[in-house]
This record gives C-alpha cells, sequence and structure tokens, in this order.
C-alpha cells in the first residue's frame, strides 16, 4: 500500500511493542497494529488505534496481568557486554 508519509507502494500492516513510563509506573503493550514501510522506515498508528490505546492505558490497572519485565538501560548494557565480553567466544577475530 502507499505510504502517507513518503508516498512510495512500500507501506504494509505490522505490529509494534510501545511502552509507556519507566519504573514501576512501565507499562508495555505488545502487538500494537501499524502500517510500517520498507522506504521510509516510519510506523503510523491509526487514529482509531491511538484511541484504543488511550482506552487501555486508562483501563490497565483493572486489567493487567502482572508479568516480570526486564529494562535494560542502552548504554550501561553496551558498557557490561563491551568490558564482560569473550571476543574468542562471540566469533570476532583478534591479532
Ligand atoms: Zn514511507
Amino acid at each position: 500500500m502507499i505510504c502517507k508519509n513518503c508516498g512510495k507502494p512500500t507501506a504494509y500492516n505490522s505490529t509494534i511493542t510501545r511502552t509507556y513510563g519507566k519504573g514501576d509506573d512501565l507499562l508495555v503493550i505488545e502487538d500494537v497494529p501499524v502500517i510500517s514501510c520498507r522506504n521510509c522506515g516510519i510506523d503510523l498508528i491509526s487514529a482509531e488505534t491511538f484511541h484504543a490505546l488511550n482506552k487501555l492505558r486508562a483501563s490497565v490497572e483493572v486489567r493487567a496481568a502482572k508479568r516480570l519485565v526486564v529494562v535494560v538501560g542502552y548504554n550501561e548494557a553496551v558498557a557490561d557486554v563491551i568490558t564482560n565480553a569473550n571476543i574468542e567466544e562471540s566469533g570476532v577475530a583478534v591479532a
């Protein structure tokens, strides 16, 4: 289908994961329907989906099935991985 952002015929139906808040207030909503574009990389959420997400966020305290969520800070995680990496095991050749 035609991308509403770039106008190319490279848009397709997809799903994404949206996150809201952080820490104890973190909410992760998986499988949010979007229209993605292979050309410009945008993920567009329809107005209908946007309103549904807002309703879901408002009601989530009532219906949430609590799940354990692991949240990794990118910069710290990357520093740890680089510090602790066993470079031979990861398959990267070193001189
Ligand atoms: Zn596009």
